[in-house]
This record gives C-alpha cells, sequence and structure tokens, in this order.
C-alpha cells in the first residue's frame, strides 16, 4: 500500500477539520451544549426536509440516506440491529450511524451529490473505510457526538488512560472506539490511537504534537511489532491480561528524517474491543523526548 506523504496527509486532516467545524455550527445553531447529544434531535429539526427510521437492517449497511426528488425529502435510514440496551436507548454505535448520516446531509459536497444521484452509497461501522466521503462523515459524526467545547478540557487535564476513555464514552453515551479516536484528536499532548484488526493496523489517529514531533501514521495494513504481534495474539484468544507495553517511535510511525522521532520511547497502553474484533492501542510519548532546544543528533 503506497505510503502517504506529508502533504497529502495534511490534506486529509483540513477536510476532517472542516467537517467537524460543520458539526459544531450544526450544534451552534441549535443551541445544544450538554452531553449526551441527541442525534434525532438534530433530525428533528430538519423537519419536514428530513425524516429517519431505524429497524433491523442485519448485515446490509449500518445507515443510509436517500434522496427522493419527485417529494423533495431526505431520508435516513439506521440500523438498530445494536440496540439491546435494557433502558430502551439506542446503542452508541446506532448512535454513530445517525450522526454518520447527518454527515452525508449537512457537508455540502455529499449532500450535492446525493441531489445528484438520488443516494448515498451504504455506510458502514465505525472508521472501517479509507475512502474520503466517508472519514469525512466519520469526522463529522465524531464532532457532533463530542463537541470540542465539552470534551476537550476532560482530555487535556491529564494523562489520559482508557479508564479515563471508558468513563468519557459513559457520558457522552459514545463507543469506546470513537471516544478514543476524538480524545487523541483533541489532546494537546504527544498522543495516537492505533487500531488493530486480523493483526494488522487497520486504523490511526494522531495528536497534532504528535505529527508535530516528527511522527506520522503508518499506512493501513502495516504490519505490528512482535510485541505487539504477540498482545494481539493473546487478544485474539481472549486472554489479553498485560495492557502496557514499550516501543520506540520508529516501531509505530514513519518518521521521515527525524532520527529524534524515530528513536523516542512510546508507551502502549492496549485495550482490547470484542464485539468488533479490534485491539486499540493508545500511545503516548512524552512530551520533552519530541520537543527540546537541545538537538544531540
Ligand atoms: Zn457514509
Amino acid at each position: 500500500m503506497a505510503k502517504k506523504t506529508r502533504l497529502e496527509w495534511a490534506e486529509i486532516k483540513n477536510r476532517q477539520d472542516k467537517a467537524i467545524e460543520q458539526a459544531t455550527d450544526v450544534l451552534a445553531a441549535l443551541h445544544i451544549d450538554s452531553a449526551p447529544i441527541d442525534p434525532l434531535a438534530v433530525v428533528a429539526s430538519e423537519k419536514p426536509l428530513l425524516t429517519a427510521k431505524g429497524a433491523d437492517f442485519r448485515d446490509r449497511f449500518d445507515g443510509q440516506l436517500e434522496y427522493h426528488r419527485s417529494k423533495n425529502r431526505f431520508l435516513l435510514f439506521f440500523n438498530t440491529k445494536y440496540d439491546r440496551q435494557p433502558n430502551g436507548e439506542h446503542h452508541p454505535r446506532t448512535r454513530f450511524s445517525i450522526a454518520h448520516e447527518l454527515g452525508h446531509y449537512f457537508l455540502d459536497r455529499h449532500r450535492a451529490y446525493l441531489l445528484r444521484t438520488g443516494k448515498s452509497h451504504p455506510s458502514r461501522g465505525e472508521f472501517l473505510s479509507d475512502r474520503t466521503i466517508e472519514t469525512e462523515a466519520d469526522a463529522f459524526a465524531a464532532g457532533l457526538l463530542m463537541p470540542s467545547k465539552l470534551i476537550r478540557p476532560l482530555v487535556n487535564g491529564g494523562e489520559m488512560s482508557f479508564a479515563d476513555i471508558e468513563r468519557w464514552a459513559s457520558d457522552f453515551r459514545t463507543s469506546i472506539t470513537s471516544t478514543a479516536r476524538r480524545s487523541v484528536e483533541l489532546s494537546d499532548f504527544p498522543c495516537a490511537l492505533i487500531g488493530v484488526r486480523e493483526g494488522r493496523v487497520a486504523f490511526s489517529f494522531f495528536a497534532q504534537a504528535m505529527i508535530e514531533g516528527g511522527c506520522y501514521p503508518r499506512p493501513r495494513g502495516s504490519s505490528l511489532p512482535a510485541e505487539a504481534q504477540a498482545k494481539w495474539q493473546s487478544f485474539s484468544v481472549g486472554c489479553l491480561l498485560d495492557t502496557k507495553g514499550q516501543a520506540l517511535g520508529r516501531d509505530w510511525c514513519q518518521t521521515f528524517d527525524s532520527y529524534r522521532a524515530a528513536r523516542a520511547p512510546v508507551y502502549e497502553h492496549y485495550f482490547g474491543v470484542p464485539a468488533t474484533q479490534t485491539l486499540l492501542i493508545l500511545l503516548t510519548v512524552p512530551e520533552d523526548e519530541l520537543f527540546t532546544d537541545d538537538e544531540d543528533d
């Protein structure tokens, strides 16, 4: 798989930031400013142009947005197959699907495509696709359900762990995976989230400070460092006991020509998500390992 250049990486980031900004604007216009955010309230505010319908669509899709020209109506379908909550609430994954489809509805280029063709492609899962359009809708969803204003102060209040992420996920009614991603995105410290599926890197999200320190994501499909591979094996047979590890910058990142980034110590925190067969790894790098004035190399 082709490696992304620094420029391409910046372009993708820019598009995601714009999608998140759009979500922020939508919430501001509706005066929604406390968690948990109800994406169906956002749908309701677009009546009668937009209507949502939930049903068990099994494995057909997680969500789909359609435009019906004759009636000038948008129809948002969402899959309720994950909804087995005793309190009758929608599952975090269902909420994310609705918010993702709202991204297709609110983002200009997405809506223009929909108006032209009548149908969006069926959307699936969290961060499973690397197509730009899906990435943007995912970014919109994350920005809508976890507004920067509410979650940024929590994230930067101290050193982040999966215990914190679990607590925020419960407050915002978001999945551990999407909460971890958003937390890393909003962190002012060098950190990253790697998602591993089938023993390979399935997705990665890097905090801005990580990029500024010269650590860039490795491509999707990359193999794992040996110790992480062993952790994956333990997770896949259901016995991940040791959730800590340590590596170097070059094990997890593209460090291009930065020797300092390549040899920086990286602390690993592991968290298994059996429901999606995903092993999450939160990477943190001590700030002074990437940023000091006395370059000695
Ligand atoms: Zn989609």
